[in-house]
């Protein structure tokens, strides 16, 4: 077998004892449909609470193509995709939701494009049947912002459900920043990119988890992570208001010149400090929004720790330490993270 023709499906599960057990058929209908590919499966339990690991671990069981991967808790889908890429060992990598929401049944054609020589195969939504009208025009004018924002590039729509070619892979190992904001950081490798359009369906089984308040921040860190417009954006709101209170302050002190000083204007004064008030507290508080995102890279912690790591047992399989020291860089990160 060739190994360029080893492909691994990254899972990424936090509570989904429901739905795992439906999508787990239907990724291997898709994988012993491509007899020319050495497909994999890699779960990984994102430090859930209820019986996600013990069903991940009897998937392990009854099919040797199953890896897993349980982190010590839960770190959120951004590291928890991390930590699944960081386990493949070889070949190219498809991330899917565990909720059935990326339709395995495509799998096939991300394969063909990776075969055309397409290092990033992206599934754009251009129907998203299982979010209500609020997430999809939130989700679209995020899309619209980040876009103009960002110089790197973010295709709108698009989500975690790609493919990513091994030196695409590789590329992206070597971004070990702990705000991940991962559709960023698939831009950033760049390479050779393709959408490929489907129709996003509807949960299998249990819930999402995401609510409105979550995808705020993710929507923030997205922002902060891959531009610091709005710090420009501050700086010229200073500008202009330092500007206007210049001719103001001029008009004021002339006025009092020329027509003497009756005590007047306390409203104008208010608004003013208000209004200065604020704007300085806005600015601020951005600038806190990076100081922030510096300081947690300066702690240089690890970006995730793992509780249980059970490889493959296809054949003679190594553990993803040995992927780990393929990075010079990160050999020590990964040498403590896997026991
Ligand atoms: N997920 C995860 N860790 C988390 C939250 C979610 O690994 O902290 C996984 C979840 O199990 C699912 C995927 O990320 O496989 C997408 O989550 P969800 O379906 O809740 O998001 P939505 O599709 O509603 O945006
Ligand atoms: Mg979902």
């Amino acid at each position: 077998m060739n190994p360029a023709d080893r492909l691994t499906l990254v899972i990424t599960a936090f509570n989904e004892q429901d739905a795992l057990p439906l999508l787990h058929p239907r990724l291997c209908a898709q994988l012993d449909a491509m007899a020319d590919v050495d497909g994999r499966i890699l779960y990984v339990d994102d430090g859930s609470s209820d019986a996600t690991w013990a069903v991940i671990e009897q998937l392990a069981q009854d099919d040797r193509r199953v890896a897993a991967l349980r982190l010590s808790r839960n770190f959120g889908k951004e590291i928890a995709l991390t930590a699944g890429l960081d386990a493949v060992e070889e070949g190219a990598a498809i991330m899917l939701d565990a909720d059935g929401q990326d339709p395995p049944e495509l799998i096939p054609e991300f394969v063909a494009l990776w075969r055309q020589g397409y290092d990033d195969v992206h599934g754009t939504r251009w129907a998203r049947d299982g979010d209500g009208w609020m997430k999809r025009a939130t989700a679209a004018v995020f899309y619209r912002l980040i876009g103009r924002l960002s110089k790197t590039p973010i295709p709108a729509d698009t989500g975690d459900f790609r493919l990513l070619s091994p030196r695409a892979l590789a590329g992206l190992r070597q971004l070990r920043e702990r705000q991940r904001f991962m559709k960023g950081l698939f831009g950033w490798v760049g390479y050779r990119r393709i959408a490929l359009p489907y129709r996003r369906g509807e949960r299998i089984a249990g819930r999402s988890k995401f609510g409105f308040w979550k995808l705020w921040n993710f929507a923030l860190e997205g922002i902060t992570s891959f531009s610091t417009a709005p710090l420009r954006a501050a700086t010229y709101l200073g500008l202009f208001t330092a500007a206007s209170a210049f001719v103001f302050g001029t008009w004021v002190v002339g006025k009092a010149a020329l027509y003497g000083d009756r005590v007047a204007g306390w409203p104008t004064m208010m608004a003013v400090i208000l209004f200065l008030g604020g704007v300085q507290l806005i600015a601020l508080g951005l600038i806190g929004e990076y100081l922030g995102r510096l300081y947690m890279e300066a702690k240089q912690r690890p970006l995730y720790l793992v509780d249980t790591w059970r490889p493959a047992n296809v054949a003679v399989s190594a553990a993803p330490i040995s992927a780990g020291e393929r990075h010079a860089d990160r050999s020590t990160v990964a040498g403590e993270q896997v026991p």
